[in-house]
C-alpha cells in the first residue's frame, strides 16, 4: 500500500510513485511518426529505472513492456502489449494537439498523461483502482480484528470497546492478540477516516494554513 498520498488532493493517491507517460513530451521529441518505434525511458539519478517500447501507428500506439506482477516489484515478470488510441484536436493557427485515449475498459477519456501501474491509464482510472484496493484492505482489517475479538470472547464489532482477558489465557497470548487487534482496528479506522474525508481535510489544513 502506498500510504495516503500527498494529502493535497484530499487523500487521493499521490501519482509521484507511478510512471507518467506524457504524450506532449513524446510529440515534442518528434517521436510520433507512423510506422516507427522507439523506447521511452524513465531514469533516476542517471540510472534507467523503467522503459516501454512504443510502436507508432497512424491513430494509435502499441505499448510493449514487462511488468512485475506484484507492487513490491518482487513477483514474476509479465509481458504487456496493448494499443492506446491517439486523438488530435485543433489548436490555434492550424496547429494540433495530441492526446491519449485512456485504454482502460469503459473509460476512453482524452488525456495528456497516462500513469502506470501494471497498465497505463488516466488519473481517474488509477484513483478508482486505488479506492477499490483500499476498500478491500479496510474490509480485511475489520474481518481480522473481528476474528481476534471472537477468540477473546469480546463483543463483535470494532467500534465496541475492548473487553477483558479471558480466564485461563496466558497474559503473553492475550497481549499479543490485543496488539494485533489494535493494529487492525487502527488500519480499518484510518481507512474509514479517508472515506469520510476527515484525513484529507486535516492534511489540507496542514498543507495550506489559513
Ligand atoms: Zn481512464
Amino acid at each position: 500500500m502506498g500510504g495516503f498520498g500527498s494529502g493535497k488532493q484530499g487523500g487521493k493517491r499521490c501519482t509521484n510513485d507511478m510512471l507518467a507517460l506524457d504524450v506532449r513530451s513524446i510529440n515534442r521529441a518528434g517521436r510520433l511518426t507512423p510506422g516507427s518505434w522507439f523506447t521511452w525511458q524513465w531514469t533516476r539519478t542517471d540510472e534507467i529505472t523503467s522503459s516501454v517500447q512504443i510502436q507508432v501507428e497512424t491513430d494509435s500506439v502499441v505499448l510493449d513492456y514487462r511488468n512485475r506482477s506484484n507492487h513490491h516489484g518482487s513477483g514474476e515478470w509479465e509481458q504487456m502489449r496493448y494499443t492506446v488510441a491517439l486523438c488530435r484536436t485543433p489548436c490555434g493557427f492550424g496547429g494540433e494537439r495530441v492526446w491519449w485515449r485512456c485504454p482502460a475498459v469503459g473509460c476512453g477519456r482524452r488525456v495528456a498523461v497516462l500513469y502506470g501501474g501494471r497498465v497505463f491509464a488516466c488519473r481517474q482510472c488509477n484513483h478508482l483502482a486505488y479506492a477499490s484496493q483500499r476498500e478491500a484492505d479496510d474490509d480485511r482489517a475489520t474481518r481480522r480484528a473481528d476474528t481476534i475479538r471472537r477468540r477473546l470472547g469480546w463483543e463483535p464489532g470494532i467500534l465496541n470497546g475492548k473487553g477483558l482477558k479471558p480466564k485461563g489465557m496466558h497474559w503473553r497470548t492475550f497481549e499479543r492478540l490485543e496488539a494485533s487487534h489494535d493494529f487492525h482496528v487502527n488500519a480499518a479506522l484510518a481507512g474509514m477516516a479517508v472515506k469520510l474525508g476527515l484525513l484529507g481535510e486535516r492534511l489540507d489544513m496542514i498543507d495550506f494554513p489559513h
